[in-house]
Order: structure tokens, then C-alpha cells, then sequence
């Protein structure tokens, strides 16, 4: 999900790879790292430097160790499994040690495969699932090595241990590297971007896609591998953009393209014509239009390696509540603040309705003043984890003896560290001030904290498992045709709408939060008053705000399948009858093949089926885009919105 820089060419690569690292800055990240080889004095020497934090704390170790070389790979890592310290910054080596590889992603199955090669003597230095990835190539170089032994009569075995920075060369394997990570990589399932250099076959990087994106840059004599274009633009652009499946090897002569079966492919390089900030937000305007366009990635991370398809298990083995705690617990309290908050009262719903658990949801500012009676079970909800009043939330429940969970988008942040169980919403860095990605990722992550407490708690049976998994797995696809056929209705409506001086949202149920995230939404970036409001509860008050000025986008969307959300959208539509015949002017968010609603309102905007407590993450996209459109059409500044911050670390 971060930064990867690679080099092989005839300059000195630290501070090209540096250089490339901090350009790719913005991304966000918590550890760095280098691998070098290719030094005048030693060729065949391959040295590694790694450092918690930000780059300054690798460039003072590089300082007090300096590297010398011609080719290397550099990686900035968000960390998704371990902590951010320099045991699980990348570069990851192999037990040989000649061996190093960097990697933007996850690998799903890394447990399956850290047991099996476990069992074949492998060790292993960190808690990352990259580290596999090394040891996967090592064990391809292994089995080719011994197959070619058999055959020859020799025994060419050699697994030098060495955990030395400096490392050792062995005699090479019968294939070459490149084959080994095509064989490695075809074992991996998850999301990888990875750069890989071996000691053992000097003036060779090789890089493979499947997911993350990754870029090849040509330059004269030299060449370029980057996770982003930013980080390679100041010295070519000329960029292959390498597409999921294949593989590059960058050599000094040149780069050679394959697919994962060793096909070769024939790519020519697109000259990009951007300029570098642009090409920070990958051709999107803002950052938040780049983020609301990486939900479908951003849920797909957070839900990876979390459920299985065939038996509808979830698997949450960072949190760290025993079965008889969860079976005993008698309420959950959710705090949390804003977007997170708006998350944690749609995860309300789906806590009741799958573990039958009643959940109360305080903003975590005043969570103190209620004096909380002690025996719930905590769970905050933070993007950046180190947000004030929810710490103060937290700090609260445990000196009360609450146990607190935590669901957050950054590991080894503050709240993550004094939590007893943490879920990793694994959106990637999120730039823009005004949260997207991270909240749909944090349904993403209550949906599966849902379904697991459900199962531990003996609520779902196995055939309801698999169905709710089976559709959450079904999501990032309607997110990925969600964004592809609303955003250009959002712009029309934004061209309508965006001198209103004020707003209203509507839901029932599950639908509120996201009315109340619509609204803010629309408040945060473009500043215009909006309110975000229960449908039912027009009639008590608000209907006195109705007349032909007042735009109402009201979400009225129904899984056909389920009675009680037919019976909630019967009563919607009666809400949106008393607007529009008060004038009010109606915007609906309904579900696909619903042509009834459209009789009724003035516009009409479709998303795919899903089950009920999935629908929030698919109707949040369209208010998202919403709220952008109005913003730019009023010439706001979309990602720093006046008087907000990112992370907001004072109560
Ligand atoms: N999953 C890997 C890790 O935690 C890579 C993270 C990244 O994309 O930076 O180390």
C-alpha cells in the first residue's frame, strides 16, 4: 500500500532511492528501508539498512552505516501485520539472507504458507506476512536446486544461515531468480506489488504485480521500478504500467516483460505528461476523489484473509477476547467521533441483529460524563488512532475495567497499543481531510466483527455464515460498478444543487448513519448547512424547513429478500410522499430495478442489491460524490476543508 523504489543504472542509488521514497511521502507510512548491492569495491556484495518512523531516522542510520551501490530497491511500509518497528520494516531477507524482497499489499494465505515452510526449516525474523514472500523464492531456488542435484548425482545444497546485514553469497540455483518469483508468486494469494534482488545472480531486480500498482521507468542506460509514478517522474517519463500478472526483470540492458506462466510480453512505454502533484493523486483532481475510487480496494483489504468462503468463518485472531467473555458479555459501548461515529451507529445494527449483543454508541467526547457502568465490552473506532477525545473514551473504560477493542486504520497507533483487541481497516493512507475509504472500510471491518461475534455467540447458523460472506465478498465489485455509474449523475446533480443553502438526509434504521454521513459530508467540504435525520421523525419537526428550495436526498433502498427492510422502505416512501407534496425536492437513493420510486421524485440515483446491513457501504458512495461535485462547483478546497485537521489529537 506504500512506497517502493528500485534502481539499476550507473548511479549511486541511495540518494536516488531516498529522493524517490520521500516523493511518495504523501502516501503516508510508518517504517523504511533499503537493500543495495553493486558497490565498486565488493560488486557482488547485497547490504540492507531499515528504521522505524520516517525517512530522516533511515537517512541517520544510513549516515552512521552509509551504502554504496548502483542498483537497489527502497520501501516506505504501512504496516498491515506487525508493528512498526525495523524487525518488520522491509526489505524482508530469506534464511540464506541473499535474498531480499520489498511489498506493497497482503498476502492472504501467509499462515498456511509460513506453517508449511516452517516444516522445511525455514525461519523466520519478523511478523510480517512479506517475509514469506522471501522465503517462498528461496524455497523455489531450493526444490529447482535439488531436482537438478537428482538428476546430476551431486547434492548441491547450501542454506548458509545469515542474519547479518552484510550478506553471503551461495552458489546459484538451476533457475534463474526470475523464475523462482514467477513459481513464488503463483503460490501467494492476496494483493502483492513486489521488488526482489538477489545476491546470488548480481545486476538484477526483478518485480511483480498482482493488485497494488507498479510502474516500470525508462531511462538511458538505467532503469526504473516504482509503486507510483511520483517516485520515479523527476528522472523519466517513460512508464510501463505493469499490469496484474506480470513480471518485469530490469537488468543493466534493459527490462524484460512475462506473464506468471514465463510468456513473454511486448510492452511500450506511455511518455506521462502530468505534472508531479498531479501525479501524487494518480490523475485524480483531489485526493478525495482518488480515495472515494479506492473503496472497492480499500474493503477488499480490510476483508481479506478474514472470512472463508467455504465454511463462512471469520477469523479475527488479533483480538484477543476469549469465546466466554464474548459468550457472557451483556452490552457493547462503542465511542467514537464524526465519520467513525456515524460507522459505529451502523455497526449497532449489525451487532444486534447477528450476535444479538445490545450496543450502546456514544460520541467518545461524552462518553465520560455519562459515569459508564462497567462489564460492557468497549470497541473505539478511529482512522488514525491517535484521535484525543477517543483516547480519553478509552482511557475511561479501561481505568472502569472495560476490555476495549479497537477499529483503526493505523497499526501501532496510540489507541491500537492500549487496546486488548485491534481490527486493522486496512484503506491505505487516506490524504483527504474529509474521510471516504477509511469509513467504508470500517463498515467492511464491523461487518465481519459482527458476523464473528455471531458465531461465537452461537446466533448464525453455518448456511447464514456463508451467505453473509459469501456477499460481503460481493461488495468491492458494486463498489467498483457503484462508482462507475453514479459519478456522472452526482456531477449533473451537483450542477442543480450547489447554490442550496441548506440540506437535508434521510434513512431509517441502518440508512440513518448514513443519512448523518451524507449530511456531514456536504457540511465538512462544501459548507453548506446540512442535517442528517431519521425519516420517521420529519413530521416531529423538521417538515417546518420544507418548501421548492429545500433539496431532500433521502435513501430508500430495500433487499426484496428481507421483510423488515421491505416494511422500512414501505414507510420511506411514505416520508418522501409528505416532501414532495410540501415541494420539498426530493433526491432518492434507491435500489437497482426499482421503478416505483422514480413516479414519485424528482431524481433518482440506483445502486446494486445487497443484503440490508451491507447496503450502507454501496448508498454512502453516491453522497460521497455528491458532496464533491457541490464542492468543486463552489470552488472549495476539497481536501483541506477551513478549520478541520486530518487527525484531531486535542479534546
Ligand atoms: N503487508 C505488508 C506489511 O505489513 C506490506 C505493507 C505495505 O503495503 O506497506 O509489512
Amino acid at each position: 500500500m506504500c512506497g517502493i523504489v528500485g534502481y539499476i543504472g550507473p548511479k549511486e542509488v541511495v540518494p536516488l532511492i531516498v529522493e524517490g521514497l520521500r516523493r511518495l511521502e504523501y502516501r503516508g507510512y510508518d517504517s523504511a528501508g533499503i537493500a543495495v548491492a553493486g558497490s565498486a569495491q565488493n560488486p557482488s556484495l547485497l547490504e540492507v539498512r531499515r528504521a522505524p518512523g520516517k525517512l530522516g531516522n533511515l537517512e541517520k542510520v544510513l549516515l552512521e552505516r552509509p551504502l554504496h551501490g548502483t542498483y537497489g530497491i527502497g520501501h516506505t511500509r504501512w504496516a498491515t501485520h506487525g508493528r512498526p518497528t525495523e524487525e518488520n520494516a522491509h526489505p524482508h531477507r530469506d534464511s540464506s539472507g541473499s535474498l531480499v524482497v520489498v511489498h506493497n499489499g497482503i498476502v492472504e494465505n501467509y499462515l498456511l504458507l509460513k506453517q508449511q515452510l516452517m516444516a522445511r526449516g525455514h525461519r523466520f525474523a519478523s511478523e510480517t506476512d512479506t517475509e514469506i514472500i522471501a522465503h517462498l523464492i528461496e524455497d523455489e531456488l531450493e526444490i529447482a536446486r535439488h531436482n537438478a542435484a537428482d538428476t546430476n548425482g551431486t547434492d548441491a545444497t547450501t542454506t548458509a544461515a545469515n542474519t547479518a546485514e552484510a550478506i553471503v553469497v551461495s552458489p546459484p540455483s538451476s533457475i534463474p531468480l526470475e523464475e523462482a518469483v514467477r513459481r513464488a508468486v503463483k503460490r501467494l494469494s492476496g494483493a502483492f506489488a513486489i521488488g526482489v534482488l538477489s545476491a546470488r545472480e548480481p545486476d538484477k531486480l526483478v518485480a511483480a504485480r498482482s493488485g497494488p500498482p507498479a510502474v516500470i521507468g525508462i531511462g538511458e542506460g538505467e532503469y526504473f521500478l516504482a509503486s507510483d509514478v511520483p517516485g520515479i517522474l523527476h528522472h523519466t517519463r517513460d512508464i510501463v504500467f505493469l499490469n496484474d500478472g506480470e513480471v518485469a526483470v530490469l537488468t543493466r540492458s534493459g527490462v524484460l516483460f512475462t506473464d506468471f506462466e514465463g510468456a513473454p510480453h511486448q510492452r511500450t512505454p506511455q511518455r506521462i505528461t502530468w505534472d508531479p502533484i498531479q501525479a501524487e493523486k494518480a490523475g485524480y483532481k483531489h485526493f478525495m476523489l482518488k480515495e472515494i475510487n479506492e473503496q472497492p480496494r480499500a474493503v477488499r483489504d480490510t476483508t481479506l484473509g478474514r472470512v472463508s468462503l467455504d465454511s463462512g468463518r471469520v477469523y479475527l485472531p488479533d483480538l484477543h477476547i476469549s469465546q466466554s467473555f464474548l459468550q457472557q458479555a451483556a452490552t457493547m459501548t462503542i465511542a467514537a467521533c464524526g465519520t467513525s461515529w456515524h460507522a459505529g451507529l451502523a455497526g449497532k445494527f449489525m451487532i444486534e441483529r447477528l450476535a444479538r449483543l445490545p450496543v450502546d454508541v456514544d460520541y467518545a467526547s461524552e462518553y465520560r460524563y455519562r459515569d459508564p457502568i462497567p462489564g460492557a465490552l468497549g470497541l473505539l473506532i478511529t482512522q488514525s488512532g491517535e484521535t484525543a477525545d477517543t483516547i480519553a473514551a478509552q482511557l475511561e473504560m479501561i481505568s472502569k475495567g472495560t476490555p476495549t477493542l479497537a477499529i483503526c486504520n493505523v497499526v501501532g497507533s496510540a489507541i491500537t497499543r492500549k487496546a486488548q483487541g485491534v481490527i486493522t481497516t486496512n484503506a491505505g493512507p487516506e490524504i483527504g481531510v474529509a474521510s471516504t475509504k477509511a469509513f467504508t472500510a470500517q463498515l467492511a471491518a464491523l461487518f465481519t466483527l459482527a458476523l464473528y461475534l455471531g458465531q461465537e455467540r452461537g446466533f448464525v447458523t453455518e448456511t447464514q455464515s456463508r451467505h453473509y460472506v459469501d456477499e460481503l465478498a460481493r461488495i468491492p465489485q458494486k463498489l467498483e460498478d457503484t462508482l462507475r455509474s453514479v459519478d456522472d449523475q452526482c456531477a449533473h446533480l451537483a450542477k442543480e444543487f450547489s447554490t442550496a443553502r441548506d440540506f437535508l438526509f434521510l434513512g431509517r434504521g441502518i440508512h440513518y448513519p448514513i443519512a448523518l454521513e451524507g449530511a456531514l459530508k456536504l457540511k465538512e467540504i462544501s459548507y453548506i448547512h446540512a442535517e442528517g435525520y431519521p425519516a420517521g421523525e420529519m413530521k416531529h419537526g423538521p417538515n417546518a424547513l420544507i418548501d421548492e428550495t429545500l433539496p431532500v436526498a433521502c435513501i430508500a433502498t430495500k433487499d426484496p429478500a428481507d421483510p423488515a427492510s421491505v416494511l422500512k422502505y414501505e414507510k420511506t416512501l411514505s416520508n418522501i410522499q409528505e416532501v414532495t407534496a410540501r415541494s420539498g425536492r426530493v433526491i432518492a437513493i434507491a435500489t437497482e430495478g426499482d421503478t416505483e420510486i422514480q413516479q414519485l421524485v424528482e431524481h433518482t440515483i440506483h445502486i446494486p442489491a445487497a443484503p440490508e446491513l451491507l447496503l450502507p457501504m454501496l448508498e454512502v458512495v453516491p453522497l460521497q460524490l455528491l458532496a464533491y461535485h457541490i464542492a468543486v462547483k463552489r470552488g472549495c478546497d476539497v481536501d483541506q476543508p477551513r478549520n478541520l485537521a486530518k487527525s484531531v489529537t486535542v479534546e
